[in-house]
């Protein structure tokens, strides 16, 4: 059966590549009827350092977030990670179980650690994916819908999964296949279309942020980096232009379109007629969020009944598969 399992780090706001890339396919995944178990993976936000109000400040919005872009609570398993400790305690049976080698192969450590000195970072942010692989494989999901930038870290469970399984002669894992859909798959900086949008970039300007209000929408698109060519009439001629080609693919994104298809309208247009057209869709497509957001931050003792429920059912289908676990990795079990 299918079981789908993410996840989204409180480590900041969250950003309109968060939404595009994960939310809005996670809203479409349980509307399908699919059963469907979502996290705001705390533990993970804590590899590189977090202000423990503003982390849990981060958590709670990060949760509202959620709720305002469609994940209905019951429907949807909803829960903060360090509420169910069996995913850290399977995350170090996988530390004993993946290989160093295999970690610094990883392009995220890689692009974390760019320009810093590594051997100043802290141990969890290398051993990342071992937790990531803990999150997805202790519900034994088969599925996981995340951004383009996942896609090696789902591999990489794929890799424990199968080495676990390997070791202890049992067919006990399932090998999950990562779910990256959409036109929006890999939302780039606003600043540097190379760079990945990200919640923890130091640049407020190079993301939209789902709290942004709407004047800071069509100011941050404005000053957007771009060239001065027009847009062009195929998605071929967006070849070597990063910047455009990111503008047109969140247009596709936000519209529930295709490139080509917003190359159709948009074909010849210069970014003084496209740049407002897109503001103008980001600002319908993420106001009535906002609003929502602000609206159920009002309330953050509710939104932590919510996530403890939700850790509370996590728990229940967790909790037996780490039993079992511990039971083939030759653990005592007498309580
Ligand atoms: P951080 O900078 O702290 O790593 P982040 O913005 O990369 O934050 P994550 O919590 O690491 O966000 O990722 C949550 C989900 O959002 C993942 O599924 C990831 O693939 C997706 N995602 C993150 N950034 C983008 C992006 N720019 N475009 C599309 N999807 C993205
Ligand atoms: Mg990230």
């Amino acid at each position: 059966p299918t079981r789908i399992f993410s996840g989204i780090q409180p480590s900041g706001g969250l950003t309109l590549g968060n939404y595009l890339g994960a939310l809005k396919r996670f809203v479409e995944k349980q509307d399908q009827g699919i059963e469907t178990i979502y996290c705001l993976v705390d533990m993970h936000a804590i590899t590189v350092w977090q202000d423990p109000e503003r982390l849990r400040h981060q958590t709670r919005e990060a949760a509202a977030a959620f709720i305002a872009a469609g994940i209905d609570p019951k429907r949807s398993i909803l829960f903060n990670q360090s509420q169910v400790g069996a995913h850290a305690e399977l995350a170090w049976i996988f530390n004993c179980i993946a290989r160093m080698g295999w970690m610094g192969r990883m392009t995220q450590w890689k692009d974390k650690t760019a320009g810093k000195n590594a051997e100043a970072q802290s141990l969890g942010l290398f051993a990342y994916p071992a937790l990531m692989a803990a999150d997805i494989l202790v519900y034994r999901a088969t599925h996981v819908p995340v951004g383009e930038d996942q896609k090696q870290h789902i591999e990489l469970t794929r890799d424990i999964a199968i080495k676990f399984n390997n070791d202890y002669g049992v067919n006990f894992f399932p090998v999950a296949e990562p779910v990256i859909e959409g036109a929006a798959a890999r939302v780039m900086s606003l600043r540097d279309g190379t760079k990945k949008m990200s919640k923890s970039d130091p640049s407020d300007q190079s993301r939209i942020n789902l709290t942004d209000d709407a004047d800071t929408i069509a100011k941050k698109f404005r000053k957007a980096k771009t060239d001065p060519e027009p847009l062009p009439d195929t998605v071929e001629g967006l070849a070597d232009r990063p910047e455009a080609r990111n503008l047109v693919n969140i247009y596709a994104g936000l519209s529930g379109t295709t490139a080509p298809e917003v190359l159709a309208q948009y074909g010849g247009a210069q970014f003084g007629t496209f740049k407002p057209a897109l503001a103008d869709l980001a600002v319908s497509v993420l106001s009535p969020i906002t609003t929502e957001m602000n609206r159920l931050m009002a309330d953050p003792a509710e939104i932590d009944r919510i996530l403890g429920d939700g850790a509370d059912r996590a728990d229940a289908i967790a909790r037996p598969v780490l039993e079992e676990v511990y039971d083939i990795v030759g653990m005592v079990r007498s309580r």
